[in-house]
């Protein structure tokens, strides 16, 4: 018979749709929007039925694996555990914890993977990546400007006079925020897009200004030098609730819309014209999008950007605001032992170190190389939630640093270009296996979902793994006896075994008590989901910062100043923003990185109707000049590495760039990093700034001979 249940996407899109999962037995048939939900109403994307085919994939791993030479075998639970709890202990007692390398991802919004980190923080002090996920850039500049990331709600668009999206394609990444935005038009407000490339938003917004790609912080610069030098700025605000504004002013003099024009790619009239529109027709807000953040400069962009509410005083008001997340929302760090009460509570988690994703790879060589006490060599190395190998810069280095690590553990549903090169393989539950509740940073609800179906296989949810892990490690007889590493005994330090050992009671409990726990300090209980549907997160602020609180050291929004935008002035002759200058050859492409329709990052490859066509496009005219038809393969080249991509033609393309669909895996074609560099992120000068620049990877492109496809 068939049944209903209510659920949510667990995918990390900004949307966190309601769900209506149809089930026939334990047996998922079909999944349609809720309509009871006040934002996704009904409507889902193509995504949802890819994750009922992730579900039933033949391909899923449906029991831990364990490596021998090129092939795979399988193995139990018990011994998988075993070995794992022992080459941990191994590293803890050889280099210590920072041995041990744990990364997640963006992989999943539900609260209890976050459980992961509970664990690794008991180990004392592991070694992290972090800024695999490109928002998490704009976070960090957002926790530097206002002390957090803090967003309006969504439904605070609609009292907006004037919006910007800059760098966010909702037609293609927020499907959710139209109706918002549509009803805010209706209301008389002016939407403007800020993007590098035309996009297809008809009917949605009034204008469309094409900058040069990674232009967005000189034209905020810009912007601010005209509000100002037109004594548009609130003075009021500024001297109430802003601090390092003459800093900030010295640096926005250095930016006049005449100097910066070119390489922002419009006239100086038009940046003038969009300086008025944001500070006169109040309240604005800005809907940031991970455009603005893939390159070398995003972090600083969105830092400028901030500045602009900031002195035009369009925070803490209705209908103001930036829009790109809000840290509270997180509700289930609590849990994770990752909030700021267990920081500092926890020794553990004040010591991990967190190396950017752009310089893991290089880390993880370097330290195989030259190792010291307090940078061991990394020996164990476990990934969840994550694909850091499709997601890093400079993929072959990737994989080449992965190769370095004795010991490495996935949990994954299937062989994907990171879990391939694991030794073990633990089986990842699908969401409609687990008790969860849905949580996002990027979204106004949450979801509670009881595990809808029995598990496929031998398949465990993460947070038994990381139980018995911990039953396993604290019962096993080591070397010392004493749980220390050497460094940790000579300095009296607490060692894991008591902190670990300290949290069984917490391991032994339910994923419905874990879940009352993040609950409870909102007044909100599991009991209240009876009959199901979406709840407000009890961390929403519909208008965050009222009154001027920000909660940063000086309770005022922080600018950026002199130390960080004056060096853009250098910079800007060394690397121009723009293709054609100094190093670059104007035969180069700049590549424009975008995700492809129906996939997910480098999710949900199982999906049959997941678009599968043309790589990269171009402008027609670039074609014509590299005698390309729509169609033709090309090959791409950097100076990291080579591609086959096929082409397609969109005049929405700026000249000489090319938009690159991400996400395909390497092992059927894609691979994108392949092409993407590292080093192009040398120059990041703000160590709060964890991002990478894939926007900033230029190409050349050169068409396959016919000799060449025979062959
Ligand atoms: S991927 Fe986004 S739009 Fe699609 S179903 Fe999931 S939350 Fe909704």
């Amino acid at each position: 018979m068939r049944r209903t249940a209510l659920s949510a996407c667990p995918l990390h899109c900004y949307d966190l749709c309601a769900f209506c999962v149809q089930l026939e037995g334990d047996q998922i048939v079909d999944i349609t929007g809720n309509a009871e939900h006040p934002v996704t109403k009904g409507f889902v994307c193509s995504r949802a039925q890819g994750l009922i085919e992730r579900h039933n994939s033949p391909d899923r791993i449906l029991s831990p694996m364990a490596r021998e030479g090129s092939q795979w075998r399988r193995i139990t639970w018990e011994a998988a555990l075993d070995q794992i709890a022992r080459r941990l202990v191994d590293a803890l007692e050889g280099g210590g914890p920072a041995a041990i390398m744990h990364i997640d991802g963006a992989g999943s919004t539900g609260a209890l993977k976050g459980l992961g980190h509970r664990f690794f923080n008991a180990l004392g002090g592991v070694t992290r990546m972090e800024g695999l996920a490109v928002r998490d850039r704009g976070r960090a500049a957002m926790r530097a400007d206002f002390g957090e990331a803090a967003s309006p709600a969504w439904s605070d668009l609609t009292r907006s006079r004037t919006i910007f999206l800059w760098g966010r394609n909702p037609a293609a990444t927020n499907l959710h925020l139209i109706p918002y935005l549509q009803e805010a038009r209706e209301k008389g407000a002016t939407v403007v897009t800020i993007n590098p490339v035309r996009l297809a938003v008809e009917g949605l917004a009034d204008e469309q200004i094409a900058i040069r790609p990674g232009a967005d912080v000189l034209l905020a610069l810009s912007m601010a030098h005209v509000i100002l030098e037109e004594r548009r700025w609130r003075g009021d605000f500024v001297s109430a609730h802003v601090s390092g504004f003459a800093s900030y002013a010295e640096a926005v003099s250095h930016f006049s819309p005449e100097q910066t024009a070119e390489e922002v790619g419009l006239d100086a009239e038009t940046i003038r014209r969009l300086a008025r529109l944001y500070a006169k027709e109040r309240p604005a807000s800005i809907v940031l999008g991970a455009g603005v953040l893939r390159y070398r400069e995003g972090y600083l962009a969105v830092r400028a950007i901030d500045a602009l509410a900031a002195i035009t005083g369009q925070l803490g008001i209705a209908g103001g605001g930036i829009h790109l997340a809000s840290d509270r929302h997180e509700i289930g760090r609590s849990v994770a032992g990752d909030d700021d009460a267990h920081r500092v509570a926890s020794p553990c988690a004040q010591g991990a170190t967190r190396i950017p994703a752009r310089n893991l790879a290089e880390e993880v060589l370097r330290r195989k190389r030259a190792g010291s006490p307090a940078e061991p060599p990394i020996e164990v190395a476990v990934i969840h939630s994550a694909n850091p190998v499709s997601q890093m810069p400079n993929m072959q280095r990737a994989i080449e640093a992965f190769h370095a690590i004795p010991f490495k553990v996935a949990i994954d549903f299937t062989l994907t270009d990171t879990s391939r090169h694991a030794d073990i393989l633990l089986p990842a539950a699908t969401s409609f296996e687990e008790s969860d509740l849905f949580v996002s940073a990027y979204n106004d609800y949450i979801h509670y979902q009881p595990a809808l179906v029995p598990p496929r296989g031998q398949v465990w949810p993460e947070h038994r793994i990381w139980g018995e892990l911990s039953r396993r490690m604290c019962a096993l007889q080591t070397a010392q006896g004493t749980g220390q590493s050497p460094a940790q005994q000579g300095e009296g330090a607490p060692g894991w075994r008591s902190l670990l050992c300290a949290d069984e009671a917490f391991w032994a409990s339910t994923p419905d008590a874990w879940l009352e726990g993040i609950l409870q300090p909102f007044g909100v209980s599991l009991a209240d989901w009876t009959g199901g549907g979406p709840r407000p997160n009890p961390g929403l602020q519909v208008v965050p910062f009222r009154e001027g609180s920000f909660s940063t050291a000086s309770g005022k929004a922080e600018l950026a100043g002199e130390v960080e935008f004056k060096p853009l002035l250098d910079r800007r002759k060394v690397v121009p923003v723009h293709h054609g200058q100094d190093r670059r050859g104007e035969e180069d492409f700049r590549l424009i990185f975008v995700h492809r329709p129906g996939r997910h990052n480098s999710q949900l490859w199982e999906l049959d109707n997941g678009d599968d066509g043309a790589d990269l496009a171009l402008h027609t005219e670039d074609l014509r000049e590299l005698n390309l038809r729509p169609g033709d393969d090309v090959v791409a080249e950097t100076e990291r590495g080579s591609m086959v991509l096929s082409v397609r033609a969109d005049d929405g393309v700026p000249r000489r760039c090319a938009v690159l669909s991400s996400g395909k895996p390497l092992h059927d074609g894609g691979g994108v990093n392949l092409l993407t560099d590292a080093s192009e992120n040398s120059t990041f000068h703000d160590m709060n700034d964890p991002g990478f620049a894939v926007n900033d990877t230029f190409c050349q492109l050169r068409k396959i001979a016919l000799a060449e496809r025979i062959r």
